[in-house]
């Protein structure tokens, strides 16, 4: 068994480190603030090829597998888990379907151009009423001739605001249930779509969130991403994958609210000596370390077994519970050992603590992970 990185991993995960540190770091906290969308830094990614290390290089991406992709997600969450939120649609759930589903014509004028950061897509499932239970989705799509005719709305689309094309889930057999829903293509501007206003959230502030509307809205049938009624199909191909990425994504916030909390605890004096050097602080510090060590190698395990062709449903889900549950833990943690700063703006660890928990909910909740680990394991 050898848990060493490859030498093409250790290289990837430096040069993200480098552009992590040099053009997202920097920028986190004032992107936080202002809540925007990072226009620039989104293209930059994209020049930086980011968006496609999972592709083909056919379509402009360079082939590398679940783990590689896995260490790029963390280094960019430990720069800001806004961008690095942003980056994962971009690179995953929002361009996936019509990678592997679209016509040849959509992926050249809509996939190539999102992998260079010309194009945002991005992926709507959630509805008001359908959130862990996708069975009560409500969105129907209807067929009429050469066109599928969609009516409802979508809840929490991340990048929603700003994407060219979206991949949405509409019920075309409502007796079925979860297999009863398929996905559609639908690209910005087409009449009947109607993207609301961005959401106002706690944390991730800078990866808009927005809900949209479709009103009698035609698309042709053509825009059918995979069979009619296999969306779940569809989806259960990167589910996994999803939540082993959102496990990625909690090691990177937890590393850098480790990192600020060691910084800190080595400066900050109290008694005449440094915090650290106080027990009750270090145990925290060790217990921090700890977690996301452990976290780390679930998430790697669950990436090494999709690498390697094998089911990783129970290790996915597992990984993505205890790495987002560390990285609220460390986030906490950092906030006690910060304590008054810890609640001031001014430093980032307000932010880790207020990011971190949508890492408890995006790729399902602690919840629905435990009801899919119980399952798996035949409880
Ligand atoms: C910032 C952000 C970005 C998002 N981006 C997207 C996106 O791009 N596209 C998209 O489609 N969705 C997106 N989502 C939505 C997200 O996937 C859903 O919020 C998530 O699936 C949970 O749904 P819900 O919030 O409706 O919670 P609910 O399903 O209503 O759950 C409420 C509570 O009940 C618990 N619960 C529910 N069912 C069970 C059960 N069977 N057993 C035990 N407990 C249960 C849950 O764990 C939770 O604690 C985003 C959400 C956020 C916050």
């Amino acid at each position: 068994m050898d848990f060493r990185l490859t030498e093409e991993q250790e290289i990837l995960k430096k040069s993200v480190a480098d552009f992590v540190d040099a053009e997202v770091a920097p920028i986190a906290a004032e992107l936080d603030e202002k809540g925007e969308f990072p226009h620039d830094l989104f293209r930059r990614m994209g020049e930086m090829g980011y968006y496609g290390l999972r592709y083909p290089e056919s379509y402009g991406g360079s082939g590398l597998d679940s783990l590689t992709y896995c260490v790029m997600i963390e280094e960019i969450a430990r720069g800001s888990l806004s961008v690095a939120a942003t980056c994962a649609m971009q690179s995953l759930m929002g361009t996936y379907f019509v990678f592997r589903f679209g016509t040849e014509e959509q992926k050249q004028r809509l996939l190539v151009s999102a992998l260079r950061g010309e194009k945002l897509g991005t992926f709507g499932m959630t509805e008001a009423n359908a959130g862990s239970d996708i069975s009560a989705m409500e969105t129907t799509a209807v067929r009429d001739g050469e066109d599928y005719v969609l009516n409802g709305s979508k809840m929490w689309l991340t990048s929603g605001t700003v994407a060219d094309f979206f991949t949405i889930a509409a019920v075309t057999d409502k007796q079925k249930g979860a297999d009863g829903f398929s996905l559609f293509l639908i690209e910005k501007g087409t009449p009947g779509f109607n993207v609301g206003k961005k959401i106002d959230k706690l944390g991730v502030r800078a990866s808009e969130t927005t809900e949209l509307s479709l009103d009698d809205c035609h698309v042709p049938a053509g825009n059918l991403l995979g069979e009619e009624n296999a969306g779940y199909d569809c989806l259960k191909e990167i589910l996994c994958e999803i939540r082993t990425m959102t496990g990625a994504l909690s090691l990177g916030l937890a590393r850098a609210a480790l990192a600020e909390a060691l910084r800190y605890s080595q400066e900050r004096k109290q008694f005449g000596k440094p915090i650290g050097r106080f027990q009750a602080i270090q145990f925290k510090l060790a217990e921090m370390a700890t977690r996301i060590e452990s976290a780390r190698h679930l998430v790697n395990h669950a990436a090494w077994l999709a690498d390697n062709g094998l089911p990783n449903t129970k290790q996915a889900a597992m990984a993505k519970l205890v790495a987002s549950e560390a990285a609220v833990f460390v986030a906490d943690e950092a906030s006690r050992i910060f304590a008054s700063y810890g609640f001031a703006m001014e430093y980032p660890v307000q932010r880790y603590l207020r990011d971190a928990r949508f890492l408890l909910i995006g790729g399902g909740t602690s919840e629905i992970l435990n009801v899919i680990i119980a399952k798996e394991i035949g409880a």
